[in-house]
């Protein structure tokens, strides 16, 4: 389900580089827009309102401003993979590696085991999807958990770039908000 408002303030707001990295830092990824974070929110309540979400899971650091306003929404925790420097010895948390698409890097993230149990049903929320590598880590982590995924909330998915293929061919529902056909510096075309 696509989101007219959110296509609207990405042709205004929206800057492309080189055609593969939208930017959308002034009302997104850095300067942040509360107000339009609200209906995205409000978007995602009506498409996954009836699954009875208990926790919403996103990674470090761009997903955590969308994915607590949706929070306010479903009225439920908001857990934030962390990237983590150190090794995980004690066996007190879930892991997984994520290949970073803006920085090229591996990160190693992780979750509490606290905080993400078997009985949790899980949203996942995040700002972009390109070839999934981001949403397939918080995949694994739930995965390990034993908990239920409900499915993944995305603002702008980029259809030009595999992830969104991938991860439904794997039985996931994956809403985006925005989905960009093609794009080139100056013009954008959704699908
Ligand atoms: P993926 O893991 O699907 O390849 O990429 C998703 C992650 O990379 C997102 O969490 C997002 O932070 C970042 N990302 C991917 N493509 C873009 C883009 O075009 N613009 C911005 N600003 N971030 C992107």
């Amino acid at each position: 389900m696509y989101m007219k408002l959110l296509e609207e303030r990405i042709r205004r707001d929206g800057v492309v580089e080189d055609g593969q990295v939208l930017k959308v830092d002034r009302f997104l990824n850095h300067q942040m827009d509360v107000g339009l974070f609200e209906e995205m929110g409000k978007e995602w309540a009506r498409l996954f309102g009836a699954e009875n979400v208990t926790k919403i899971l996103t990674i470090e650091a761009s997903g955590i401003g969308i994915a607590c306003v949706t929070a306010e929404q479903f009225n439920c925790p908001v857990i934030f993979a962390k990237k983590s420097r150190t090794r995980n010895i004690a066996g007190e948390v879930y892991s997984t590696q994520v290949k970073s698409f803006t920085h090229g890097n591996v990160s190693t993230v992780i979750v509490s085991k606290q905080f993400l149990r078997p009985e949790d049903k899980v949203l996942l929320i995040d700002d972009f999807l390109a070839n999934g590598a981001a949403l397939e880590g918080l995949i694994d982590l739930v995965e390990q958990s034993g908990a239920t995924l409900v499915g993944a909330g995305i603002a702008v998915e980029k259809a030009f770039q595999p992830g969104g293929e991938r991860i439904r061919a794997k039985g996931v529902r994956v809403e985006s908000l925005a989905r960009v056909k093609r794009m080139e510096p100056g013009q954008i075309e959704f699908c």
